[in-house]
């Protein structure tokens, strides 16, 4: 057979190709909205490719966007990874420190910017110093895309090479300390998107209209901008998240297949619930980042919608697992298929799951016993960009996800808990460890500990347990007004209990998980 290296422009061209005609359509910022094909993409992502070589971006250089989802940030991708380069999606959410540790880390060049997180870049400038070229996505100006690429002809072949080269880079704050690049391949990416086309996955085809909720720079934006040309999928893109503008673009454009994180979707039941409105063309949502409610898998599926309840991680590319109907489907009541789905689902062929105890012996598939879940596969991170520590994978080359679950006998997985100790809000990360630093620095607490509690609305909201000193005097006024100095508006605890004392295990470690179990309700 032949050598045909699996490289990431392949899936452009043969969208370019064979379904050069199927739109991307765009909703701005700014409310304007544009229309574009996968031709057009690809002839913009080769002008791109052009323009970068232009000003002196070379293969393997680090190329980085702060952007929505919007056609400007796919061509963004593919016109960098088509020009051999890697492409750096950065979180706009990240606070200031890590986002000059990540640029830095990263040796970012150039960094494409929508005009609404041009003040983060104006204040951030001076720590930016190795990116030469600032470009606005977004307007006509001197400094915006619009204005980098006229000049070009799209005359331009792709980069050819090894399938194993780089091409993409995504820091996750999910651990404590800094950030950790996740870098991908160019087989890596393309495997994946394959493997997300199938029906017990994304479901995508060429009849299917896509419009992905998850943003561009949350791990690898799912994958669906590299899964979506190689079926010529349409794609919508909304660059603001509000459900109104969502639920009306899913109807005037027939959004059948959506993807994003819990929140979303509790936003988009309360627009309905205020308007009688609704997305009337779904087939298939998405959800992952965070355990998907009951409640919530129940309200979707009575629409006639299928829910694939997703569970995945930055390191994996991200997809993981997938909740869809099993082969049993057909002789369950509507409420087993409920619990069906509520469970994180089945590996897709390439992801292989174990669970393990601490001392690494591997547990039984039988429903009942939950221990860490460790996960290999050609698309699961084997080290962090420029680690020194080496590889992030057992002695005999799985990979921790920091995860703990339980792996049933028909095969699907469930996220009982979390052994790493962090908060996750509405998708996004809070480290519980400097919450704890913060709280600890403020006069009178002895010590602390930030637990993720179950929200309503956010998935998780950090809750602060707080040991005074002996006679010392604080109050939950001032732990708020110390931490307010210290940490992010959207971190403050929701809130703060005083209590005698805390439970340590007996290498003196915080019992996290106990107190998650005894504090679960209080923000219901
Ligand atoms: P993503 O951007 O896809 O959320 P992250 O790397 O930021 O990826 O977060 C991965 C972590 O999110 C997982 O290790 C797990 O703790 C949590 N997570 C993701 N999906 C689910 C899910 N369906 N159920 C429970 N937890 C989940």
């Amino acid at each position: 057979m032949q050598d045909f290296e699996l490289r990431v422009p392949r899936l452009l061209d043969h969208a370019e190709r064979e379904h050069g005609g199927r739109e991307i359509v765009t909703r701005w910022a700014n409310g304007t909205e544009t229309r574009t094909n996968w031709a057009g993409i690809a002839r913009d992502a080769r002008r791109l490719a052009q323009a970068l070589e232009r000003l002196g971006i070379r293969r393997g250089d680090r190329v980085a966007t702060m952007a929505m989802n919007h056609a400007h940030h796919l061509i963004a991708w593919y016109g960098v990874i088509g020009m051999g380069g890697i492409i750096h999606t950065i979180n706009p959410r990240l606070f200031d420190d890590q986002l000059a540790y990540i640029a830095d880390h990263a040796g970012d060049r150039v960094l494409f910017y929508d005009a609404v997180f041009a003040p983060i870049i104006e204040r951030m400038k001076p720590r930016l110093s190795g990116i030469e070229h600032f470009i606005v996505m977004d307007g006509d100006g001197p400094d915006s895309f619009a204005a980098l690429i006229a000049p070009e002809t799209g005359d331009y072949a792709w980069v050819e090479g090894d399938e194993r080269e780089h091409c993409m880079i995504c820091y996750t704050s999910g651990t404590t300390g800094d950030p950790k690049g996740v870098i991908y391949s160019h087989r890596s990416n393309v495997l994946h998107a394959i493997a997300e086309l199938q029906p017990d996955e994304f479901d995508l085809s060429q009849r299917a209209v896509c419009l992905p909720v998850v943003p561009m720079f949350h791990a690898v934006g799912w994958g669906l901008p590299f899964a979506a040309p190689a079926v010529g999928a349409k794609i919508v893109f909304s660059a603001v998240n509000d459900p109104a503008v969502l639920c009306d673009l899913m109807n005037r454009e027939r959004v059948t297949h959506s993807a994003g994180v819990p929140t979303v979707w509790f936003a988009m039941f309360q627009y309905m619930d205020a308007t009688g409105q609704a997305p009337e063309h779904l087939k298939v949502v998405t959800i992952g980042g965070s355990a998907a409610p009951r409640a919530m898998i129940e309200r979707i599926m009575r629409m006639g919608v299928r829910v694939n309840h997703a569970w995945g991680m930055t390191e994996t590319s991200p997809i993981g697992t997938m909740g869809a109907p099993g082969s049993d489907w057909d002789d369950l009541s509507f409420d087993q298929r409920v619990d069906q789905v509520c469970r994180q689902g089945k590996v897709p062929f390439g992801v292989e799951l174990r669970t393990v105890d601490e001392e690494g012996n591997v547990l039984p598939r039988d429903g009942q016993t939950s221990g860490q879940l460790q996960v290999r596969g050609p698309w699961v991170i084997k080290r962090y960009f420029r680690d020194e520590a080496g590889d992030a994978l057992t002695p005999d080359g799985w990979f921790d996800t920091g995860d703990v679950a339980m792996l049933h006998p028909d095969g699907t997985m469930q996220i009982t808990d979390r052994a790493k100790d962090v908060i996750k809000s509405g998708g996004e990360w809070i480290s519980s460890v400097d919450l704890e630093n913060a709280a600890v620095g403020c006069p009178g607490v002895a010590e602390a500990a930030a637990i993720g509690v179950p929200h309503p609305r956010w998935d998780e909201r950090p809750v602060l347990l707080v040991v005074k000193r002996p006679d010392a005097e604080v109050t939950v006024e001032a732990v708020m007004a110390h931490l307010a100095t210290k940490v992010a508006k959207w971190w403050l605890p929701d809130r703060v209990i005083f209590v005698d004392a805390l439970p340590h295990s007996a290498t003196g470690k915080l019992k996290k998980a106990a107190l998650r179990g005894e504090y679960r309700g209080v923000l219901a």
